[in-house]
């Protein structure tokens, strides 16, 4: 299938706020990602679930505007759509609006992530909401997986653990939950780890301007505010790692620390030449769907081949040596930007779920520096109808 590369444009902003937009004229929806480099990973140790409960806060809490309406009800009330995903290094809030009500939907949603009302009530019952989630998901796979690659982790790291969160882990000391979230929130959801992405059938002139106004919105990195370090989490284990769930197998690349640009672009270019099937010739029989991922869900630092089926131990360890081989190559090129640092990898969403065949990744740079990237927008019909639920 052919893929239409939209052209994309990167934006840095004074306060550290990183954009970048894609002009898509056949779209009548316009589709916005705002990635906060704050995940589940960042959290103190001693509240689990801390990052999760902000993203439902926020989402939820009454809007300074307006005492009777959240992000939620307002996109409700605006033919919109809006979500959030909290990750292990990220969390991001992403919407679908109508194009000519992206305007106001773009200020409402960076006004609320930038400074929010917090109420007591609101946390109280997103607390109950994350537990009640906690208690639905406990068996799911994507939990399996989740606490699969927890066990990958070094002991001593914080991601050894659930970091879901719930009723337990967060207490029901309201004014403690208050104060946790206004630093966390303070410390994480300024310019320097915010970024924007942005595709809509407006012209690139204009969205520009709008992502300046969203980012204006944003406080500058505040003194004393932890800096974008990560401690790598993986343990002293074998390259490849293995989290093998029900009828699924996975292939785990932990990634250095230190990744440049260009090294990620040929990370995500090895997932797609990957995706596009010439691994079909080397998987047995048994494995009947596969797919790879520059930096999944739950594991941004790493790269991921997934396996659906079942494979012989002796299968596996001939794809995962094929595979090494060729990352390793890859990670060994030296840079050819001098953007060498970026930390974590982010699919802040996956727009493909949404309905919308493109695939959105993003990583920073710089130490500091975000970038999405927007690419392989394939022609597949009307292509930003979006699936309702
Ligand atoms: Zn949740």
């Amino acid at each position: 299938m052919a893929n239409l590369r939209f052209p994309q444009t990167n934006i840095s902003l004074p306060n550290g706020v990183q954009g970048v937009l894609a002009h898509a004229p056949h779209l009548t929806h316009a589709h916005v990602s705002i990635t906060i480099a704050a995940g589940y990973l960042d959290e103190p140790p001693t509240l689990p679930g801390l990052a999760h409960l902000l993203e439902h806060v926020l989402t939820t809490a009454p809007l300074t505007a307006s005492s009777n309406t959240s992000l939620l009800t307002w996109f409700a009330q605006h033919q919109g759509s809006l979500n959030a995903h909290t990750d292990d290094y990220v969390t991001d809030v992403h919407f679908s609006i109508p194009a000519d009500t992206l305007e106001a939907a773009a200020l409402t949603v960076a006004s609320q992530l930038a400074t929010p009302t917090m109420a007591s009530p609101t946390i109280r019952t997103e607390v109950a909401a994350i537990d009640a989630e906690w208690q639905a998901r406990q068996h799911s796979s994507a939990m399996q997986r989740l606490s699969a690659i927890a066990t990958l982790s070094d002991s001593q790291h914080i991601g050894a653990g659930c970091r879901h969160g719930n009723a337990q882990t967060l207490g029901h000391n309201t004014g403690l939950l208050y104060e946790a979230l206004t630093t966390f929130h303070r410390d994480h959801y300024h310019g320097g780890r915010v970024s924007i992405a942005l595709i809509s059938p407006w012209t690139a002139k204009a969205m520009t301007h709008l992502i300046q106004r969203m980012a204006m919105l944003f406080n500058p990195r505040p003194p004393n505010a932890p800096a974008l370090a990560i401690t790598p989490r993986w343990g002293s284990l074998p390259r490849v790692k293995v989290v093998g769930t029900a009828n699924a197998v996975e292939l785990l690349w932990p990634l250095p620390s230190s990744v440049s640009r260009h090294q990620f672009n040929a990370l995500s270019d090895v997932a797609d030449s990957l995706n596009q099937g010439c691994l079909v010739a080397q998987l047995a029989d048994s494995i009947i769907d596969y797919h790879a991922t520059a930096a999944p869900t739950g594991a941004t630092d790493a790269f991921s081949l997934a396996l659906t089926g079942t494979a012989t131990q002796e299968r596996l360890e001939v794809l995962a040596a094929f595979l090494s081989e060729r990352l390793a190559a890859l990670l060994a090129t030296a840079p050819i930007d001098h953007r060498t640092v970026w930390q974590p990898l982010l699919a802040p969403c996956n727009w493909r779920r949404r309905g919308l065949s493109m695939r959105a990744s993003m990583h920073w740079h710089d130490g500091l520096r975000h970038m999405h990237r927007l690419n392989h927008i394939s022609p597949t019909g009307p292509a930003d109808r979006l699936p309702t639920g």
